[in-house]
């Protein structure tokens, strides 16, 4: 879904150099058309950065189409059996689903109706619309946004042949760089800092939506994960770590996230997930709709510790969105995480539940450090992962693709 947002208003952030920079990277981008492609409208990271970047690279001048792909629950599923072979998890992918996602791409082929200077194909989901790529003349590109370097034989070597049509691959990081026959470059995502998920909130909107959700904003403190109901999550490790906390201090957790609609194992995990707490009065499960911006948002300013404890993670937006309120993170070093919390100067690593139980210990005691590792992350997101920079990067690729 489109925000509404202005160039202009980003400059209280980025400070105005930035914005003029890209306005000058524009110009010589008048009219050049870009068709972003995924697989969902709204739910999960992809679908939230095109919210907000397709309107201001429409603003820079390019004329920019999003184009979501449809599939049935079959397709879905067999696109989360790719994700999760992309994060080297064991997957079961039979010759009926190969099929399966090719006939999908095939019904899509209407969305390559016309012609683009650039079309972008985010993830596994629309890949296989490049073998109808056919007549037209513009740049293909892949942009991968998880971290692909454990993908199961099996998932991969389907994919590359159609990743090798491309012109280019686009990584988040330099180490997810692939053996692969085309252009690669990197381009980690970014927040949008004025959206509703990380705008600075009023006090009546701080204690209306805590109150929605039925959550005491005095109380013992407030120990937070948001993520779609993944295993790659660990809700599991996040509730192992959260009792042992709790063996030594007063404190409440809550695991809050929702479902993307590209994500057909969210349910089963949320199941997995209430059942594991049992009822504990301590553990809050919240389940959001997808829209739950400004929850989120509440949420994450009224947490005490954020932890993100990821056994895989692409980049980590939630991770993002954590470091921009100046809260204090506990992350596993995986995959994108580790460019984010830099351990002990922007938040704090644990690799284990235990770890991170020291880790969460340490900052509820000491409420100094965090503050002191909140405001360098924030400074570090600012710095690198906001949308004006994201966009002065996507700028500048086209630029060099265009010679
Ligand atoms: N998110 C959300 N609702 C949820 C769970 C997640 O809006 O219930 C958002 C979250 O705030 C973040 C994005 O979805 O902006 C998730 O991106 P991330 O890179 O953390 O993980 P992904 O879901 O793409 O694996």
């Amino acid at each position: 879904m489109l925000r509404r947002v202005s160039l202009k208003d980003y400059e209280s952030v980025s400070g105005s150099a930035l914005i003029d920079e890209i306005r000058s990277l524009g110009e010589n981008l008048q009219g050049y058309s870009v068709w972003h492609i995924n697989s969902t409208i709204i739910g999960g990271g992809v679908a939230e950065i095109l919210s907000s970047l397709v309107p201001l690279m429409e603003e820079a001048g390019l004329t920019v189409s999003w184009k979501v792909l449809s599939g049935s629950p079959e397709f879905f599923n067999t696109t989360k059996q790719f994700h999760n072979g992309m994060h080297g998890q064991p997957v079961n992918v039979t010759g009926e689903m190969l099929e399966s996602y090719l006939a999908t791409a095939q019904k899509n082929q209407h969305l390559l109706t016309g012609d683009a200077d650039l079309v972008v194909i985010h993830d596994q989901q629309p890949l296989g619309l490049t073998t109808f790529r056919g007549e037209n003349s513009g740049r293909w590109l892949w942009y991968c946004h998880v971290d692909p370097r454990y993908a199961v034989p099996s998932v991969w070597y389907f994919l590359a042949p159609m990743i090798a049509t491309c012109d280019a691959a686009v990584f988040h990081l330099p180490e997810y760089a692939r053996d692969l026959p085309v252009l690669q470059y990197f381009m980690p995502p970014a927040i949008d800092p004025l959206s509703d998920k990380n705008k600075d909130v009023s006090p009546a909107e701080y204690e209306a939506v805590l109150e929605k959700l039925g959550i005491d904003p005095a109380g013992p403190p407030i120990i937070l994960q948001v993520s779609r109901f993944d295993r790659l999550k660990d809700p599991t490790g996040v509730i192992e770590a959260f009792k042992l906390v709790r063996k030594n201090m007063a404190c409440r957790l809550i695991l809050a996230g929702g479902s993307a609609d590209d994500d057909p194992e969210g349910a089963t995990v949320l199941d997995e997930v209430r059942a594991l707490v049992d009822g504990d009065p301590d553990i809050t499960v919240l389940s959001l709709d997808p829209d739950a911006n400004l929850e989120i948002n509440v949420l994450q300013r009224r947490a005490d510790v954020i932890v993100q404890k990821s056994l895989r993670e692409g980049f980590g937006l939630t991770a993002t969105e954590a470091l921009w309120k100046g809260k204090p993170l506990v992350a596993t070093p995986t995959g994108g995480l580790a460019h984010q919390v830099l351990d002990g100067e922007t938040g704090l690593i644990a690799r284990t539940a235990e770890e991170m139980a020291k880790q969460v210990e340490r900052l509820l005691i000491n409420p100094a450090l965090g503050r002191r590792l909140g405001a360098a992350g924030r400074e570090h997101v600012r710095q690198r992962f906001i949308l004006p920079v994201y966009l002065y990067n996507w700028l500048r690729l086209i630029n060099l693709l265009n010679g």
